[in-house]
């Protein structure tokens, strides 16, 4: 079933321990579209660059299968523009600019060719810009996927609390959570969160896996422990996109489809960091995919027969 994404494309400039790249692409639905096309090749892009985009950037999204006619591009304006600097833990990470640019006054604008979308998944983009989205479907999705970050509750708390009233499902990381809900302990954090909209709720932990909060359920999936990790740009948007896509292309939005979801989003997030960048998961080959998902497997099967 057709998947609808929205959120940044973008120029990004990356420090890590293991180097520094110049302008490359980036952004939250560049990652989140790459993601989702190994699942379904019904992924519907909105998004705004400017005219300093590379054509090429566009077509290697188009070479995914990626729908882009919701793609503005804004003659004479800049692309959006963020660059980040790891600490050595490689789990923490300073902003060093965010320039909106065109986000600044992006208004989203829906093809008609997208109305029917089933699945949506709001990326990273102001709360505002998110919820303009739901409200110009004609139609309400099976499921909306939102995902967010701390500096939308630094200045956007109202708007934020507003859309998050019309998701179905929230993906923030734990330190995001804490802050939201005010709340130390994740398992209270998840009760809080889910009372503010959101029915499911995950919360990643970068390297420690990601937690599936389901009624009164709860699902683990691990990280996988890699040899190298080089750069975890991304890797949050990855994870959103491979569940997504995994959903869409399933049809299935029950508590255990979701578990398998998260799964396939933790195998994708473990090939995003590989390398710089979108560089890793631009390329990726079913058999890749398939062992890794089976790595994951291995690592967290085991028998025991209780009682
Ligand atoms: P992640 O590492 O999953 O948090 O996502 C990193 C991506 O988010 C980068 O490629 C950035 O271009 C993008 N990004 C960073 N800040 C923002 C923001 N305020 N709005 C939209 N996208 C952003």
């Amino acid at each position: 079933m057709s998947l609808l994404v929205i959120g940044s494309v973008a120029f990004d400039a990356l420090e890590t321990p293991f180097g520094k790249t110049d302008r490359i692409i980036g952004g939250s639905a560049t990652y989140i579209t790459l993601a989702a096309s190994y699942f379904t090749k019904k992924v519907n892009l909105v998004a705004v660059v400017g005219d300093d985009f590379l054509a090429s950037d566009i077509a290697m999204l188009q070479r995914h299968g990626i729908n882009t006619e919701g793609l503005q591009v804004k003659p004479g304006e800049k692309s959006f523009f963020w660059s980040g600097r790891y600490h050595n833990d490689m789990n923490t990470r300073d902003t060093l600019t965010t320039e909106l640019n065109v986000l600044a006054d992006f208004d989203p604008v829906i093809p008609e060719s997208y109305q029917n979308c089933r699945y949506l998944m709001l990326g990273n983009a102001t709360p505002s810009v998110q919820r303009t989205v739901i409200g110009r479907l004609r139609q309400r999705p099976k499921l909306i996927v939102m995902d967010t970050m701390n500096l939308w509750m630094n200045i956007a708390w109202d708007d934020l609390m507003e859309t998050l009233k019309l998701v179905d499902v929230l993906t923030i990381n734990d330190e995001e959570a804490r802050q939201l809900s005010k709340e130390y302990s994740l398992v209270k954090a998840a009760k809080k969160i889910r009372q503010m909209g959101p029915k499911v709720l995950i919360i990643k932990k970068g390297e420690h896996g990601a937690l599936l909060f389901h009624e009164n359920q709860v699902f683990f999936a691990p990280a996988l422990p890699l040899e190298e990790v080089f750069d975890p740009t991304g890797a949050g948007d990855t994870f959103a996109g491979g569940f997504i896509g995994y959903l869409a292309s399933t049809g299935d939005v029950s508590f255990d489809n979701m578990k398998r979801a998260l799964i396939y989003g933790s195998a994708l997030a473990s090939f995003c960091v590989e390398k710089f960048g979108t560089e890793r998961i631009v390329n990726l080959s079913p058999e890749e995919m398939e062992d890794r998902v089976q790595e994951f497997v291995d690592l967290v099967q085991f028998e025991i027969v209780v009682g």
